[in-house]
């Protein structure tokens, strides 16, 4: 690749992702995790509108797990234990229509609590976490594979996968295959995401590109959260959340802020429990209110859907670039919209054209878009549909 091209995030703005881990319909998730911890029993689908509400107007996006088998109680396809079908629908129906949208879906693996035989679906003795640990590609392979199409049966169309706890963290190149096979297997995804990792302390956590088999068109991708822990999680228990120190109301500090100055794109996670906040919903309003902080970036960021990230991370790694005799070549093996490079701006140039066409020039103020580009100095940022042996070339006049 010529050391001259850079290439940016999707039209030179910071992608963010949010990771809402646990959702499933009718209950708190901590409730079956604890029954006996004093949680709220339930949560009602008002509000999931209320969520679905929070999400138009803040324009957040991200992923949004779905429990396939909530408390190993039973699984959305075919009832769950104390739960009537009539919650369940109006649930599913909710997330298909308001938050699916923007938010892609995944399983949090079967349960998010006592691992399930598959030959049975009656619960072992392990949690997930713990019997994942000490399993291999072949059997996490089928175990991965019934969530995806648990969902799958209730009309979802989910395309990654979130790991309840820090499963199969033991054997995560295992895991990594398993996950690959069964989104291609069951869903027909071949560019892949998945949650597991967190890092609240590098100054950048962008996404990483963990399997790229560029002649088959396959790739899975990690989605990093650039917090370590749940920031809302104790507004279970009745306290604050301490959005200072994510991101500070004039946006000059807090973990977001550094993240932000990195250039890279970030995730950030949290709970449905944490939202609900055992009915006080003051997780919910914290929520919105950073959405709020965040948005103060204007067009300097984008909200972006796990697929969209995994496509982009993908297409930014298996893209080749190459320079000859003035024109610059593209072999990409993955195409991508909103493909954003950084190239030297010829003195003399001030026509770029793509395959022959002419791109837009825009003011340098002026947002990117696809098909267009701006001048920035003696550099130009190009904004483009990519696909492979796209050429670009620059003219004067
Ligand atoms: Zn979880």
């Amino acid at each position: 690749m010529s050391t001259d091209i850079e290439i940016l995030w999707p039209a030179d703005r910071v992608p963010i992702t949010v990771l809402l881990d646990d959702p499933l319909p009718g209950r708190n998730p901590l409730w079956y995790e604890n029954p006996a911890a004093g949680h709220a029993r339930e949560i009602p689908n008002a509000f999931v509108e209320r969520f679905a509400d929070v999400i138009d107007r803040t324009g957040a996006a991200g992923k949004f797990s779905v429990i396939p088998c909530p408390g190993a109680t039973g699984c959305l396809d075919s009832g769950v234990l104390d739960v009537p079908n009539s919650v369940i629908g109006e649930f599913l129906d909710i997330v298909r229509t308001r938050i699916a949208p923007r938010w892609d879906i995944s399983p949090e693996m079967l349960t998010h609590n006592r691992a399930l035989d598959l030959t049975t679906m009656r619960p072992l003795d392990e949690r997930e976490d713990v019997w994942a640990a000490h399993q291999t590609e072949e059997t996490l392979y089928p175990y991965i594979a019934r969530a995806l199409r648990i969902l799958r049966d209730v009309r979802l169309e989910p395309n990654g996968v979130t790991s309840p706890w820090a499963f199969a963290k033991e054997v995560e190149a295992d895991y990594q295959r398993a996950m690959s096979r069964a989104l291609h297997d069951v869903c027909g995804v071949d560019v892949g995401w998945y949650f597991l990792d967190a890092d609240g302390q590098s100054a950048a956590a962008a996404p990483r590109v963990v399997l790229l088999d560029a002649s088959r068109g396959r790739s899975l991708v990690s989605l990093i959260s650039g917090n370590q822990s749940d920031f809302l999680w104790r507004t279970q228990m009745g306290e604050e959340a301490p959005l200072d120190a994510m991101l500070t109301a004039d946006r000059s500090s807090g973990r977001f802020a550094e993240l932000f100055a990195s250039g890279q794109a970030f995730a950030f996670h949290t709970h449905w429990q944490s939202l609900f906040s055992n009915g006080s919903e003051a997780g919910l309003h914290a929520f919105e209110e950073l959405c709020g902080r965040i948005n103060g970036w204007g067009d300097r960021i984008r909200w972006t859907p796990a697929r969209e990230l995994a496509l982009y991370a993908t297409a930014r790694d298996a893209t080749q670039i190459d320079v000859a005799d003035g024109t610059i070549r593209f072999s990409a093996p993955f195409a991508c919209p909103e493909f954003t490079i950084s190239v030297p701006h010829p003195d003399a140039a001030s026509t770029l054209t793509a395959g022959g066409t002419e791109l837009r020039k825009l003011a340098p103020d002026q947002p990117l878009e696809e098909g267009a580009w701006h001048s920035d100095g003696d550099r130009a940022l190009v904004c483009l549909g990519l696909l492979d042996g796209l050429t670009l070339n620059w003219e004067s006049g």
